[in-house]
């Protein structure tokens, strides 16, 4: 059925892909970005559809728009980003959470937010299942991520107890394909973009610390079969069990791209998990969802992608 829908941080790396999918099933999308890791170049195909708008706008600030739905994905999600400025980090999530719940309050809309693996913080079960309560630092680097996301979890579930309020809660694992910033610094883009170069690859640590890598295509299906299941709150891990030591991401990385790149170690970063890997039960049984394109073939694609685009 047609809606109308709202994408925070939609001219961002996945709620780019969003609005493109929405676009296509023929929805009215409202795009709503500050750019401050988005580009208009991820939306400018869409400019000229007309069931497509864009807004310049801080999510930190309350917003009025009549919307079915709403995802939630404004929050920079780079850890090299996210702590440029941490204050405003936890302020987009937090704030971001309160004005698009009091939005959907109000409207009577669906809204649905972009939680992350990182509310595992350092994960001492594996793999992480939903109903683990995580080990996060609440006074690091990385807290202003992962509490921010935690918090902003907190005030769906209160919303929903309290208000009502019809939430989706998904934990997005390490996501990576084609729109990510070159300077994005996450691994897969560092990694690729340095190779394609010619440059260093910069593995943090030992690289013996994993990551389980999710193509976007299929992000973006549980993404929307959870934004669409009715009497399904989660939270629910979105993400590829298929897991790797950062050492090994250099090594596919540079096989696939033929450089000529060396490795080099640098210092690892505080905080950083040792390991990391959804466990996806909950998703097959609740979305009939699982990821469908492995490693290779999703390098293969962001692959090309930055071969055409390292600006
Ligand atoms: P991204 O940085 O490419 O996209 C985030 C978007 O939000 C950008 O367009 C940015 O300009 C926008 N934004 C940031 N602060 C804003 C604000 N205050 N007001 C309005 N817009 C703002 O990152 P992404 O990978 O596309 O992540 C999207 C969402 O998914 C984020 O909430 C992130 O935390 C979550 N997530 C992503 C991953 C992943 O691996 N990609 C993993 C876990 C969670
Ligand atoms: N990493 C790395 N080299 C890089 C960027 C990241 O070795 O150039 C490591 C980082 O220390 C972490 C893993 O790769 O262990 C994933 O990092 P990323 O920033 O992509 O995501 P997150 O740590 O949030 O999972």
């Amino acid at each position: 059925m047609h809606k109308r829908i709202l994408v925070t941080g939609g001219a961002g790396f996945l709620g780019s892909h969003l609005c493109d999918r929405l676009i296509e099933e023929g929805h009215d999308v409202i795009c709503l970005d500050n750019y401050f890791t988005g580009r208009k170049k991820n939306i400018k195909h869409l400019m000229d559809c007309h069931n497509f708008e864009l807004i310049r706008y801080d999510i930190t600030i309350p917003i009025f728009v009549e919307v079915d739905q709403i995802y939630n994905l404004a929050c920079p999600a780079s850890p090299v980003h996210y702590q440029y400025n941490p204050v405003k980090t936890i302020k987009t999530s937090v704030m971001g959470a309160i004005n698009v719940l009091g939005l959907a309050k109000r409207i009577g809309a669906r809204v649905l937010q972009a939680s992350t693996s990182e509310v595992y913080g350092d994960p001492n079960i594996h793999p992480q299942t939903e109903d683990y309560w995580g080990n996060v630092n609440p006074i690091g680097i990385r807290s202003c991520y992962d509490e921010g996301k935690r918090v902003a979890e907190t005030l769906f579930f209160d919303y929903h107890r309290q208000n009502q309020v019809d939430i989706r809660v998904m934990r997005i694992f390490n996501t990576y394909g084609p729109r990510m910033h070159p300077n994005d610094g996450r691994v897969v883009s560092n990694f690729i973009v340095q190779a394609l170069k010619g440059e260093d690859i910069t593995i943090y640590g030992t690289g013996e610390q994993t990551r389980s890598f999710c193509y976007v295509d299929d992000l973006l299906d549980g993404m929307m079969k959870l934004m669409n299941k009715d009497d399904f709150n989660g939270p629910v891990n979105i993400g590829n069990p298929g897991e790797f030591t950062i050492k090994e991401l250099a090594e596919q990385v540079v096989a696939m791209t033929d450089s000529g790149s060396k490795v080099v170690y640098q210092d690892l970063p505080s905080d950083d998990p040792q390991q990391r890997q959804p466990d996806i039960t909950l998703a097959k049984a609740e979305l009939g969802w699982e990821p469908t394109i492995d490693l290779e073939q999703g390098l293969k694609k962001t692959i090309e992608y930055f071969r055409e685009n390292l600006d």
